[in-house]
């Protein structure tokens, strides 16, 4: 299913193999549901992405997956970090992530954990409002700044747009704002949402941003930075481009866009380490509610709570795989194993299963390095969250 080892081919490094997981995976005996991730696929994907994003600055997304071993591997390639808490920013001072590679990507940050990062050395700050400008402002003095634009409704999977960035329209008051204020106000930044599958789908955000752009410019900003966020996709159930020819695809739209000399900064989180995980689960109970019933319930030791948050609108469909694939399949409603009637991952869209699944099978769940771990419940029902390994 690693779709993209293709990309690596003629690359100096051996392609790393997906099969190391699955054998892990095999070999072993879990008894709750785990995350097992690969630190080598986590180093191809980020090497596949820097390929085509050029002299762009990455700072991964780090809310995707912050297992250590997961944020050290990136950080000895040289990647940077975005992080969204004080907890994040915690996290890499620990690792000894330096101060000038992390940056404070939240739009929405508490006076307390400003005052912390600046006194960590951080220097670089998203703000969408006039009163983060002002928080900023007193607690982060003279910081980088850069103004996160609202795009609207995208074309993404999952997106992330209302909730974050001010109307095209504000933008340019609230870079005087920042200025005034003595901010270093140096770009923009937006975020065309999570999953967003097909690099031509991002033409008319960039478009939008564009005019933003050009008009501060000529406003008298000189705006160096451009933070084109995430939304680098990961294989679920359909082809996705290739991260190498997806990412130049963009790095392209933008310099056609902005200009040849436009820093651009990268925030991937999915694309970086989705496709670097799988989970091991297990089956609980297959029933049918009725007799003449087609499909059939299954119940996994995993669940909307326990890891797999973004099947939420059924939005994101991970692919199941199971030893008795070889066997015929039917349809199946699957479900998480607490007592909470939202805990069911597909219904609308029912996934097929082997017929002859029972309890106690083990059932691999793929592409799930990102936003599982993360997405766990601590505790529900007393499930516990999800375990993760790292190989
Ligand atoms: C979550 C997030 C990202 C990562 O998005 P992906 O779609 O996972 O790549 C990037 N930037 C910001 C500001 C985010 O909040």
């Amino acid at each position: 299913m690693y779709v993209e080892t293709s990309e690596f081919a003629g690359a100096p490094d051996v392609a790393p193999s997906y099969s190391r997981i699955e054998s892990y995976i095999r070999a072993t005996e879990f008894d709750r549901p785990t995350l097992v991730m690969d630190r080598d696929l986590v180093a191809a994907q980020y090497r596949a992405l820097v390929a085509g994003l050029g002299n762009a600055k990455v700072h991964y997304a780090m809310k995707a997956n912050p297992a250590v071993e997961v944020m050290e591997t990136l950080r000895d390639l040289g990647c940077g970090f975005d992080a969204a808490s004080r907890g994040e920013i915690s996290l890499c001072l620990s690792l000894g992530i330096p101060a000038d590679r992390i940056s404070y990507g939240n739009t929405i940050k508490r006076v307390r954990d400003i005052q912390f990062a600046y006194s960590a050395g951080i220097r670089l700050f998203a703000a969408d409002a006039e009163e983060e400008l002002e928080k900023l402002a007193a607690h982060a003095p003279g910081a980088q700044v850069y103004i996160r634009i609202l795009v609207g409704s995208t074309e993404a999977d999952w997106p992330l747009s209302r909730k974050f960035g001010c109307a095209p329209s504000k933008a340019i008051d609230l870079l005087d704002r920042a200025r005034a204020l003595g901010l270093d106000p140096v770009g923009l930044s937006f975020h065309v949402g999570s999953q967003t599958k097909r690099a031509k789908m991002w033409a008319e955000t960039l478009d939008r941003v564009a005019i933003v752009w050009h008009k501060a410019r000529a406003a008298g900003h000189g705006l160096q930075l451009l933070n084109i966020g995430g939304g680098f996709p990961a294989f679920y159930e359909e082809s996705v481009d290739g991260p190498t020819s997806y990412s130049l695809q963009i790095i392209d739209m933008v310099r056609e866009r902005f200009g040849a000399d436009v820093q651009i900064m990268a925030e991937p989180g999915r694309g970086l380490v989705a496709e670097a995980g799988v989970i091991a689960a297990e089956v609980v109970l297959v029933s049918r509610k009725a007799d003449t019933d087609l499909c059939r319930w299954v119940y996994l030791d995993i669940g909307r709570f326990s890891g797999l948050a973004e099947s939420e609108g059924e939005a994101i469909r991970y692919e199941i795989t199971t030893d008795r694939d070889s066997d015929a399949k039917g349809p199946c409603i699957l479900a998480g194993p607490s007592c909470d009637s939202v805990d069911v991952m597909y219904e609308k869209r029912p996934v097929q299963l082997p017929v002859t699944l029972e309890c106690g099978d083990k059932v691999m769940i793929h592409s799930t390095g990102a936003y599982t771990s993360t997405y766990s419940s601590v505790g529900f029902n007393g499930f516990p969250p999800l375990a993760v390994v790292v190989l």
